[in-house]
């Protein structure tokens, strides 16, 4: 469970967020919107803990505690003196300390990186990558960690619209299949209202205010394949 209770956040004397009150509920997926500079970064930094709030408080726990967290920023930040399978398998490594020998925890890492379709770039360092491609490892890595939160903020803002579309359907499949909790910052709606369980909307600020939470109906009558299928290119 994920509780935002009277959460306000600011730094020095400027208010950024202000009495946010926010439930996710487990394996939801849930979209924040909202204009730019309403908070939005922000508020994932505060459930990263990478932030306290000034005042409220957040609650994040597990049937086992509190939960791993994974996140993928704005601005991916992979580790630049390590190959896009290096950085994977650093966080694998957290994950499966000792379980695993070296040599499958690379082949893990390739697995991982052939999801976001960087099969063919495993050796490459971030410096050798274009902006899409890092963002694409960051995802993967964040996807490694094996958290049940995954926390992306504009995850898809740099990509070309059919990586864009297959990356979609991958944190839809994950979200589903491995009933993991997303949290999901984008400004674009129509991928919102295709990926969402649920949409919050931030306030202009400041201070950045819930505006409005709406619950996506999600037994759609179309369903979430017939929407990707129904588009054309
Ligand atoms: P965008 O859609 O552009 O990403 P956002 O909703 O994510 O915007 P935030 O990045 O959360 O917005 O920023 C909210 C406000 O907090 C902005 O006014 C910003 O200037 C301010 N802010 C963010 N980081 C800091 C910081 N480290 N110090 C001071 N102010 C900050
Ligand atoms: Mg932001």
């Amino acid at each position: 469970k994920i509780k935002a209770i009277n959460v306000s956040f600011g730094y020095k004397d400027t208010e950024i967020l202000k009495d946010i009150n926010l439930e996710v509920r487990e394996g939801e997926f849930l979209v924040l919107m909202g204009p730019s500079g309403s908070g939005k970064s922000t508020f994932l930094r505060l459930l990263a803990d990478l932030e306290k709030p000034n005042s409220g408080e957040i609650i994040i726990n597990n049937k086992n505690g509190i939960s791993d967290i994974a996140v993928v920023f704005q601005d991916y930040s992979l580790f630049p003196w390590l190959t896009a399978e290096e950085n994977i398998v650093l966080a694998l490594k957290k994950r499966l300390k000792g379980k695993k020998s070296k040599k499958e925890l690379f082949q893990l890492a390739e697995q991982y990186l052939t999801m976001v379709q960087l099969g063919h770039a495993t050796k490459k360092y971030p410096g050798e990558m274009s902006g899409g491609m890092r963002q694409r490892a960051a995802i993967a890595r964040a996807l490694s960690v094996g958290s049940d939160l995954l926390l992306m903020d504009e995850p898809f803002g740099a990509l070309d619209p059919i990586t864009r579309i297959q990356l979609q359907e991958l944190v839809l499949q994950i979200n589903q299949d491995q009933k993991k909790t997303i949290i999901f910052v984008t400004h674009d709606a129509e991928e919102a209202i295709m990926l969402a369980d649920s949409i919050v909307m931030f306030s202009p600020g400041p201070p950045g205010k819930i505006l409005e939470c709406i619950d996506v109906p999600f037994e759609k009558p179309i369903n979430r394949n017939e929407l990707f299928e129904s588009r054309e290119f």
